[in-house]
């Protein structure tokens, strides 16, 4: 086990990617403390992963809501601290830009990019007083390239990735390790997250679709268990997975 004696701190860890990633570290030794909105999954996958001995608390949590991060932040701060931050939460409600939904466009820009950056600034102090952690940023394959409808969301990406790549140049001489994970298509709940019926029924079917047999939420984890698992001189900047199949 290779995680032993250290603690992780998961957001959006109630499906897909989080949950999936939960479980691999906690297979490896990790304590975790967990954060999505649904608290009731978060209960029963900490009953799941305290079955095998680990330490799990439990941090209920709007991404989007400043003040609620910055409570999770002072509760980690008086555990202790975490040694990594998977920072995984994440929506996509995508449509075209000229359709001007901009509530969507609120709910990305707060839950992708906001978020992101509270839950940086609710651990990385600690990080570097200790001078030592690891910042794991969630972005996309999407912060790489965009198309029709996904304008916003790419954008909230391609911000995550500037965002990893600064911080990841502010850190190193504290300590402190940053990684940029990109996936591409990957089985989880995150197309259920498109209101837009018609771009939904899109998605579900072409993306995710037969003829490109989607990346699991487990292999998202296994990139980041690799990151997170490196020496010390070591620092994964950024990780590219996507389906064998996906251009
Ligand atoms: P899921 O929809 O399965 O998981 C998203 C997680 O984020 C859930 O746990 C959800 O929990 C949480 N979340 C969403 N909004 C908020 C919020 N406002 N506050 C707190 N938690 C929130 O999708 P994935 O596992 O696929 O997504 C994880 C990350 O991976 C996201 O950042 C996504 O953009 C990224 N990604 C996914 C890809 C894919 O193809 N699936 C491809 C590239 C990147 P809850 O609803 O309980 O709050």
């Amino acid at each position: 086990m290779k995680l032993i004696g250290k603690t992780a701190w998961i957001t959006g860890a109630s499906s897909g990617i989080g949950q999936a990633t939960a479980r691999l570290l906690a297979a490896e030794g990790a304590d975790l403390v967990i954060s999505a909105r649904r608290e009731e999954r978060l209960q029963q996958l900490a009953q799941e992963l305290r079955a095998l001995g680990r330490q799990v608390c439990i941090a209920p949590a709007d991404v989007a809501n400043r003040q609620a991060m910055q409570q999770v932040g002072e509760l980690i701060a008086a555990q202790g601290g975490v040694d990594i931050l998977i920072n995984n939460a994440g929506t996509m409600p995508i449509s075209p830009i000229i359709n001007g939904r901009v509530d969507e466009w609120e709910q990305m820009i707060d839950t992708n990019i906001k978020g992101v950056l509270y839950a940086i600034n609710a651990v990385y102090p600690g990080m570097a007083e200790r001078k030592q952690g690891h910042i794991v940023n969630i972005s996309s394959i999407a912060a790489r390239q965009t198309y029709p409808s996904a304008g916003v969301y790419a954008g909230t990406k391609h911000a995550v990735r500037a965002i990893s790549e600064t911080l990841r140049k502010e850190a190193i001489r504290y300590g402190v390790r940053v990684t940029d994970v990109q996936p591409g298509a990957v089985a989880t709940e995150l197309p259920d997250s498109i209101v837009h019926d018609k771009i939904r029924a899109a998605v579900k079917e072409n993306m995710y679709a037969a003829e490109m047999p989607n990346l699991q939420a487990e292999d998202i984890a296994n990139g980041i268990l690799y990151a997170v698992t490196q020496p010390a001189h070591v620092d994964v900047s950024e990780l590219l997975i996507r389906p064998m199949m996906q251009e």
